[in-house]
């Protein structure tokens, strides 16, 4: 298969799946350019790393109207690299980061787009906030005002049977819907990024409206970078 009729068969399955007309982000970690270029040249625009460095080394060698995302855990001493680059940062995963990604935004003079990541399985592998604190973090997040958080991001635990986790995308779907209706000027929940190869559909049935696909775009990477 072709990295277009793979692309293919997930927007078929979007269609199928979805009810909110969901948004497939193209994650190219470990992926090449020419490769990457593949997917640009179909359409895709949006595309999604997990490590700073490789983020910011591939944006400077695409097409400069990429919308790039980060999905993959932020360390506070690299925040000052990212912000201002993305046009979405998936994995805030604490109100330190919150803050200093606040600053740094603050300082460029910019508004910076956020999800907040949640770890609703409560894996000690995973990071993120759990659900009980979310309130507590929005509350906090009142007064951050060179943020936006847009929604909130989950990784359900790895299963053969994704119907095992179906759960985990229901779960966060309750939280999203709880908060919907906050009015603070920096918090509109519109996204709900969550689903990738092994259970994007399950996750759209949830309500996914962001999924986060690699492995079945590009191939096996050569290498794990999660
Ligand atoms: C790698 C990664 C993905 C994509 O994973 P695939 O299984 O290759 O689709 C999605 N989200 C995050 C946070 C990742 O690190």
């Amino acid at each position: 298969m072709t990295i277009k009729e793979n692309i293919f068969e997930i927007e078929e399955d979007i269609k199928k799946y979805s009810q909110s007309n969901a948004k497939l982000l193209c994650v190219t970690k470990t992926i090449d350019i020419t490769r990457i270029k593949e997917a640009y040249d179909i359409g895709y625009k949006e595309f999604g790393e997990n490590k700073v460095q490789e983020l910011l080394d591939k944006k400077e060698k695409m097409p400069k109207d990429i919308n790039w995302h980060l999905i993959g855990h932020l360390q506070t001493n690299k925040v000052n690299k990212i912000v201002g680059e993305v046009g979405l940062i998936h994995s805030v995963d604490s109100i330190k980061l919150l803050k200093k990604i606040n600053n740094r935004a603050y300082d460029l003079g910019i508004i910076q787009d956020i999800l907040l990541q949640v770890n609703i399985s409560k894996e000690d592998t995973k990071s993120g906030f759990y659900k009980e604190e979310l309130e507590e973090v929005l509350k906090e997040a009142n007064d951050l005002n060179s943020i936006k958080i847009r929604g909130f991001m989950t990784m359900a635990p790895y299963s053969e049977n994704p119907e095992n986790i179906r759960w985990v995308f229901k779960e966060l779907k309750k939280e999203f819907d709880k908060f919907s209706d906050l009015s603070y000027n920096n918090i509109k929940l519109d996204y709900l990024s969550m689903g990738m190869t092994n259970d994007y559909k399950i996750a759209l049935e949830e309500g996914a409206n962001i999924i986060r696909v690699g492995s079945k775009i590009f191939g096996k990477r050569e290498y794990n970078n999660v």
